[in-house]
């Protein structure tokens, strides 16, 4: 099924550590009502099904009601909102989404705890807001899939906040490897984690997921970091699509990842996931080389 990813604003009422968009929620305008019906209707008829509402904070956009009925109304059939989770900790706005279509949540939950969470999001009140809200949506039958950053912050917490996300009966978890741009980029010098410091808590807490039968993800982990794991590597379930993004519209998504987004060292070539892997995002060899990333044999 393919989906398009519309950033209708990049406010945001969080102020992450790791924020791959930067300084665009001061210099970007958000996308007023009639350009996003634009965007929904030319990409329903090119047979997308599926739309992802992002930013930025998505339900801080002043008409996200409007466009989340106006996509159900041209006919998508999955209706998501990538969200910091925060409004859906109020109910009645919660249940006006999904009456006007939402059936999606893609929350953001980087911790355990409130400490842990709160640490990178630098909003005060912003853990207790999306775990509530992560219950509402459950409350009303919405399919809830987590999104948790990996950091250098939180990476040892990831087999507790697992254990969290199952408790809260999520759908689907994902743990997603830092992208290094943006507010990341500028934190560069510590927020970034090894791969291979990593790898031991990211696979405790994927246990927890595959014990209990939650579908769970990491992102941005290539195949020879994941030996045992290699179904949980998202690269190969994430929708293909379309971006709406703040001044350009990219076609297809993944084709930017894995031609642009995405690299792979010279010793790929040799490993037996070449033609599958995206690599790592290309700004983490940068900064650590590729001595991590060694051929699987074929
Ligand atoms: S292609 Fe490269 S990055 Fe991908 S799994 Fe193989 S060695 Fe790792």
């Amino acid at each position: 099924m393919k989906r398009i990813d519309v950033k209708i604003t990049f406010n945001c009422n969080n102020l992450c550590d790791f924020c791959a968009q930067g300084s665009k929620r001061s210099k970007i305008k958000m996308k007023d009502f009639s350009e996003i019906e634009k965007i929904l209707r030319d990409a329903s008829k090119k047979k997308v099904e599926g739309v992802v509402f992002t930013g930025g904070e998505p339900t801080l956009h002043p008409k996200i009601i409007e466009i989340v009925a106006a996509a159900k109304k041209m006919g998508f059939s999955r209706i998501q909102l990538q969200t910091n989770g925060r409004s859906f900790a109020y109910y009645e706005f919660c249940r006006k989404l999904k009456e006007a279509g939402a059936n999606e949540m893609g929350p953001s939950l980087h911790g355990s705890s409130p400490e842990i969470h709160e640490k990178l999001t630098k909003a005060p009140g912003s853990f207790s807001q999306t775990v509530k809200g992560i219950l509402n949506c459950k409350k009303l039958g919405m399919y809830v899939l987590t999104n948790s950053v990996i950091t250098s912050v939180n990476y040892k917490d990831l087999p507790a906040l697992a254990k969290l996300l199952t408790h809260l009966k999520v759908d689907q978890y994902q743990f997603a490897f830092v992208h290094i741009i943006g507010t990341a980029w500028e934190n560069k010098q510590w927020i970034v984690p090894k791969k291979k410091d990593i790898m031991p808590y990211v696979k405790k807490g994927l246990d927890i997921g595959i014990k209990k039968g939650i579908p769970c993800f990491t992102e941005a982990i290539p195949y020879c970091l994941m030996k045992g794991y290699e179904q949980c590597v998202a690269e190969a379930i994430i929708p293909e699509g379309p971006v709406a993004d703040a001044d350009v519209y990219v076609d297809n998504y993944a084709d930017y990842r894995r031609n642009e987004g995405k690299a792979k060292g010279k010793q790929c070539v040799k490993c037996k996931y070449f033609k599958v892997c995206e690599g790592p995002w290309r700004e983490y060899p940068d900064l650590y080389g590729w001595s991590e990333f060694k051929p699987v044999k074929k």
